[in-house]
C-alpha cells in the first residue's frame, strides 16, 4: 500500500541511530514525524513534573531538527491507539514504524495497534532502539530470565555485540500537505506559578545535540577517572547521560561504541548493564513499580505514615546531612548522585519506616531521568524486596557514608550548608534506634520467607 510513513518518536527522541526514522527513509515514501502526549491509555503512568519540563524542551529540540530537514514534528494529544489510527486514516498512510517500549501497558497497546493497522492492510513494523538486548534474547540455560546481575551481564556480553549506529540523515522528504499539529505551548508542560524549574534550566540543555555533545565531553575528560571516583557526589565524574538516555537522545548503542572506541570503559557500560538489566525486569515482571517483587515482602509490618516525616525528608529536612543534601540536589536540579540516592532511600524506607512506593513515587515526580524500569527496580533494590537486591539487614549508616564519599564535605556544603555546624538541626530519628525497629519489623519477612 503506498502513502506516507508515520514514524511515531517516543521514548527516542534523536535522529541519529534512530532505526523506525531510517526504516520510513528507506520505504522511500513522505515522512509524517508524530509524537502523541499519551494521559489516557489504561495503565500508561503519567508523567511527573520535571519530567514533562525536559520533554517540552527535548520536543522543541526535536522539531526544530526535523523541520530543517523536511519534516516537522507532528503533535497530537489522547489515547494513542486512536491517535496514530486517526493519523493514518487522515493521511492515507500506507506505513507505520516504531521503536519498541518494554512496559507491560505499553507493549499491549503497541501490540493491539499493530495488529488492528494490519488487518487494515498498514505496513507496521518495530525496532530495536532503546535497549541494547532485547529482555527476550537473554536467558539462563534453564532457558528462564535472570534475577541476578553478573550471570545476566555475562549472557549479555556473550552474545553478539550491540549493532553499530546508524548514522544521521541530512534531509527528509516531509508530506507536502503537513498534518494538523498541536502548539507545544498549549500542552502547558512546563510550570507555571509556581515556575519551579529555574534551577532545572540552570543545569540541563534538553536535546539531541547536548547530549551528544555531553556524551563526548564524559569520554574524553571524565571516564578517565570514572572507576576512582564514581561514587563521590561531589567529584562530578559520572556522565550525567541518565536523563538522556531516558529520553532517547541518545541512544544506548551510540553510548556503547563510542565507549568501547575511548577505551577502559568496562565498569561503565556495567553501568549501561544495570539499566539494562532493570529494563528486562520490569519486562517480566510489569508490576514492578507497586508489587514487591519478592512477595514475602508483602509481611512487611509498615507503620502508619507519618506525613510530617515524609514531608521533611522531600523537602531535605530530616537532620541528616547527606539525606539532606541530597533530597534539595534533586528538588532543585531534578537530579541526584547515585550514591546519594542509595542513601537517601535507605533513610525512607529503613529509618523512618516508610513504604519504599512513597519514595519511588517521589523520586518518579522529581527526577528529570525517571523511567518505568529504573527507578522502581532500584527503589525495590534498597528496599531489599527486589532483584538482586542488598540484603534488607545491610542498612546504610548516612554519617558513615559520608566519611567515606563526601569527605572533605563539599557536596553537603553545596547543597545543604545549614546541615553542618552549631546550629545544625538533630536528626528527625535516632539512627541507631530505628534500625533496630527497622531489623525487628524484618523478622516478619524472614518468617513468610
Ligand atoms: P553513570 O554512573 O554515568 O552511569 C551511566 C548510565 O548507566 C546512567 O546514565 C544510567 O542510564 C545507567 N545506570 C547507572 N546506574 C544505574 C542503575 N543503578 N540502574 C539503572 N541504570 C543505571 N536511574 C535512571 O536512569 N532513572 C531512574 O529513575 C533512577 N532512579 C533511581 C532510584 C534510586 C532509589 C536509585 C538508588 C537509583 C536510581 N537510578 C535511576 C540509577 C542511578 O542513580 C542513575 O542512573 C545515575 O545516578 C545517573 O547518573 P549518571 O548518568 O551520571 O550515571
Amino acid at each position: 500500500m503506498a502513502g506516507p510513513s508515520i514514524v511515531w518518536f517516543r521514548d527516542d527522541l534523536r535522529l541519529a541511530d534512530n532505526p523506525a526514522l531510517r526504516a520510513a527513509i528507506d520505504r522511500g515514501e513522505p515522512i509524517i514525524a508524530l509524537y502523541v502526549l499519551d494521559e489516557e491509555s489504561p495503565g500508561v503512568r503519567a508523567l511527573g513534573g520535571a519530567a514533562r519540563w525536559w520533554l517540552h524542551h527535548s520536543l522543541a529540540s526535536l522539531d526544530t531538527r526535523l523541520r530543517e530537514r523536511g519534516a516537522p514534528l507532528v503533535l497530537r494529544r489522547g489515547p494513542a491507539e486512536r491517535v496514530v489510527r486517526d493519523l493514518v486514516t487522515d493521511a492515507a498512510a500506507g506505513a507505520v514504524f516504531w521503536n519498541r517500549r518494554y512496559g507491560g501497558p505499553e507493549r499491549d497497546l503497541d501490540a493491539a495497534l499493530k495488529a488492528g493497522l494490519r488487518d487494515e492492510g498498514v505496513e507496521v513494523a518495530s525496532f530495536a532502539g532503546s535497549l541494547l538486548f532485547e529482555p527476550w534474547t537473554v536467558k539462563t540455560g534453564a532457558g528462564t530470565h535472570f534475577s541476578v546481575f553478573t550471570p545476566f551481564w555475562r549472557a549479555c556480553l556473550a552474545l553478539p555485540s550491540p549493532r553499530a549506529p546508524l548514522p544521521e540523515p541530512r534531509v527528509l522528504d516531509g508530506v507536502r500537505r503537513g498534518a494538523a499539529s498541536d502548539s507545544l505551548d498549549d500542552w502547558g508542560l512546563l510550570p507555571r506559578e509556581p515556575d519551579w524549574a529555574g534551577g532545572l534550566r540552570e543545569r540541563w540543555e534538553p536535546g539531541e545535540p547536548a547530549a551528544r555533545r555531553r556524551l563526548r565531553e564524559f569520554l574524553e575528560q571524565d571516564l578517565a577517572a570514572y572507576d576512582r571516583a564514581r561514587d563521590e557526589p561531589a567529584a562530578g565524574a559520572t556522565s550525567l547521560l541518565s536523563p538522556r538516555l531516558r529520553w532517547g537522545e541518545v541512544s544506548p548503542h551510540t553510548v556503547w561504541h563510542e565507549t568501547v572506541e575511548a577505551g577502559h570503559g568496562g565498569r561503565f557500560l556495567s553501568e549501561l548493564g544495570w539499566r539494562e538489566f532493570a529494563w528486562h525486569t520490569l519486562f517480566h515482571f510489569p508490576e514492578l513499580a507497586t508489587k514487591n517483587l519478592r512477595p514475602e515482602f508483602d509481611a512487611f509490618p509498615w507503620p502508619r505514615l507519618r506525613p510530617s516525616h515524609l514531608e521533611a525528608w522531600q523537602r531535605g529536612r530530616t537532620g541528616v546531612p547527606l539525606v539532606d543534601a541530597g533530597m534539595r540536589e534533586l528538588w532543585t536540579t531534578g537530579y541526584m548522585h547515585n550514591r546519594v540516592r542509595m542513601v537517601a532511600a535507605s533513610f525512607l524506607i529503613k529509618n523512618l519506616l516508610i513504604d519504599w512506593r512513597r519514595g519511588e513515587e517521589w523520586f518518579w515526580d522529581t527526577l528529570v531521568d525517571a523511567d518505568g524500569a529504573s527507578n522502581p527496580f532500584n527503589w525495590q533494590w534498597v528496599a531489599g524486596s527486589g532483584a538482586d537486591a542488598a540484603p534488607y539487614f545491610r542498612i546504610f549508616n548516612p554519617e558513615l557514608q559520608a566519611k567515606k564519599f563526601d569527605a572533605d564535605g563539599h557536596y553537603v556544603r553545596e547543597w545543604a550548608p545549614d546541615a553542618l555546624g552549631d546550629d545544625a538541626p538533630e536528626p528527625l530519628v535516632d539512627l541507631a534506634a530505628s534500625r533496630t525497629a527497622a531489623l525487628d519489623a524484618y523478622e516478619h519477612v524472614k518468617r513468610a520467607a
